[in-house]
Order: C-alpha cells, then sequence, then structure tokens
C-alpha cells in the first residue's frame, strides 16, 4: 500500500476501527448486464430524478423486477450529518458489482441515486452512507429514515464499476462519495489492490474518513473553486509517485464542476481518458442526478 501519510490541509488520516459494522468480502466478478439493466439503461431511468406521480408509478410496475422491497434495519449517526442506514430484504434477484449504484423514492414524484458502501446479497444486506446536507428531498428523506421504515431499492446498476484488471484504483470525491470510497477500498483489498482516495471535504467533515476507517488525503473544499486543492495535489504527484499512479483506473465522483475540474487536470498529466471513469454526483443549482 502506498504511504499515504502526507497530509493535506489540517487533517490526519488514518484507520479508527469500527467493529459493529463487518467489511465487505467483496466479489469482483464482471458480470453481464442483466436483462433488467440493460432495459433501463436504454431508457435512461436513472436519469430522471424527477416525473409526475403516475409515470412514477408506471415506472414502478414496469420495472418491478428491479424494485427491491427493503426494511430499514439499522441506523448509526456517524457524525451529525453522516448517517449509515442498513436495508435488509431478500436480494438474490439483484447483483451487484462494487461501484454500482441503487437508487431510491424518495417521495410521490422523485429518484434519487445512492451508492453502497456494503453489499451482502446473499445475506440480504445493503448499507448506504447518506450526506445529510439538508439542501434538498434526497437529504431530508434520509433524515427521515428509521428502524423498520420500507421501501424499495432499484437496481443496482450504472456504468461505474471496480475494474479488477488494473492494480491502481484512484477515486476521487467528497462526502457523497464515502460509500463509493468504502466500497473500492474493500474490492481493491479483496484482490489484494492498491486504492488512493482524494477528498474535497468541508472543513467540519475532514475527520469523516477516519469514522469509516479509511486511508484518504483530504482537501478542504472550496465553493468558489471547484477541486482546486485537489488538482493541486496532483500536479504535485511526480517522480516514482506519479509513475505509479498513472496507470492506474481513476473514479471520478461528487461535485459535478469538480469531476471535470480533475478530469481536465488528469488528461493534462497524460493519463488516458479510457482510463478515467466519472459519475458526478450533484451538480450546483440543479435538482436530483
Ligand atoms: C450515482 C450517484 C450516486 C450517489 N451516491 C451517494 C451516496 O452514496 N451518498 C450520498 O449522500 N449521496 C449520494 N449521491 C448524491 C445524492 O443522490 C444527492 O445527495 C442527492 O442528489 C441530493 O438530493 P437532494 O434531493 O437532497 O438534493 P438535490 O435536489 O439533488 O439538490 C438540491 C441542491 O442541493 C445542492 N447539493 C446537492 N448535493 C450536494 C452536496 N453533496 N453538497 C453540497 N450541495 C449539494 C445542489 O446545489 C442542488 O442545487 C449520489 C448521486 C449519484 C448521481
Amino acid at each position: 500500500m502506498l504511504d499515504k501519510s502526507f497530509i493535506y490541509g489540517n487533517v490526519m488520516v488514518g484507520g479508527i476501527k469500527n467493529k459493529s459494522w463487518p467489511r465487505m468480502g467483496s466479489k469482483t466478478i464482471n458480470f453481464p448486464l442483466s436483462p433488467p439493466e440493460l432495459v433501463r439503461d436504454k431508457l435512461s431511468i436513472n436519469n430522471m430524478p424527477s416525473l409526475p406521480k403516475w409515470i412514477a408509478n408506471g415506472t414502478e410496475v414496469l420495472f418491478s423486477l428491479m424494485m427491491h422491497p427493503v426494511t430499514v434495519s439499522q441506523i448509526e449517526y456517524l457524525d451529525d450529518d453522516l448517517k449509515r442506514v442498513r436495508f435488509s430484504g431478500d436480494l438474490h434477484s439483484a447483483s451487484y458489482v462494487p461501484g454500482q449504484v441503487i437508487e431510491f423514492r424518495i417521495n410521490d414524484t422523485e429518484f434519487r441515486h445512492y451508492t453502497p458502501a456494503y453489499y451482502d446479497q446473499e445475506q440480504g444486506v445493503c448499507d448506504v452512507l447518506f450526506y445529510l446536507h439538508d439542501y434538498g428531498p434526497g437529504s431530508q428523506w434520509a433524515e427521515r429514515l428509521q428502524v423498520g421504515d420500507t421501501t424499495k431499492l432499484m437496481g443496482p446498476g450504472g456504468k461505474m464499476r471496480f475494474q479488477p484488471e488494473h492494480q491502481y484504483h484512484f477515486i476521487f470525491g467528497d462526502e457523497s462519495s464515502l460509500g463509493l470510497c468504502s466500497m473500492l477500498k474493500s474490492a481493491a483489498d479483496a484482490q489484494h489492490q492498491e486504492y488512493l482516495c482524494l477528498l474535497e471535504l468541508a472543513q467540519a467533515h475532514c475527520h469523516w474518513p477516519n469514522l469509516i476507517n479509511l486511508q484518504a488525503d483530504v482537501v478542504t473544499k472550496s465553493n468558489q473553486s471547484p477541486a482546486q486543492a485537489a488538482v493541486q495535489v496532483l500536479r504535485d504527484m511526480q517522480g516514482n509517485l506519479w509513475e505509479t499512479w498513472q496507470r492506474a483506473t481513476f473514479y471520478l465522483t461528487g461535485r459535478a464542476k469538480s469531476v471535470q475540474a480533475v478530469r481536465q487536470a488528469l488528461i493534462k498529466k497524460g493519463v488516458g481518458a479510457k482510463q478515467i471513469i466519472t459519475f458526478p454526483y450533484w451538480a450546483d443549482g440543479k435538482t436530483g442526478l
């Protein structure tokens, strides 16, 4: 594992073990797209965060094969605005590749995407790390979730998938990407591969990686200059360090403008476009993604 003791901002990173939550025994098989996934990808359902109620109802019927009834079985507030929720149910028909996303209907007309931080198809459990920013209905829905609540887990699907054929995995994101980082870290560990997380977080959240036992290089985010500090980190990666990591698969998530800035910086440093997988998780002033 790369020495990740270098620190950006004023954050100490590194491991506090949380014994109450099991680590994922991740499977890194490349599943072909299942028929429902193909249908959904074709109809771009994931790109419609908001629908008229009658269409949203119809969607549930049309995609009933991909709708898995689940119950909230555990809740843990890791911090005031970071909530870990365990959904339990029959997930036998819901195979999962690390990195894929799921979707929830959060009210009559809206759907939101989330990334499992832990997924066990056999046991029928899926954990999600919700960033409770309180800027929209998705965040407020997550805040309201209580043990015993029932909902439907839609998916999994989406283009973000762990690439097991690569030895190095570089993950960029923000508070909303912590679940993805957790999942990809487990997948990389299971394959004895290397991962590097670069996260831009609000000053008050810079300790969050510690809360989920994640080693990460943390930079403080700036609303005015998306990914500015993260891009500087990339520029500073030179010599042997860069020789190694330039071969990685780059998974870029979080704020759309930051994803774009980091992608441009990587291309400028000579990384091939095919090595970069982007999936913006939110965009300034835009509702849902
Ligand atoms: C593929 C995918 C996977 C995702 N996985 C996760 C996950 O695992 N955990 C998680 O917490 N979120 C995740 N998200 C993001 C999550 O879906 C958003 O938080 C959600 O869109 C917020 O919904 P909302 O209704 O609260 O706000 P929206 O209606 O989406 O946005 C309302 C406003 O809030 C602002 N906003 C939205 N998100 C943020 C943010 N993170 N920081 C600052 N301002 C913001 C935007 O400027 C927007 O104008 C994921 C998103 C996608 C697309």
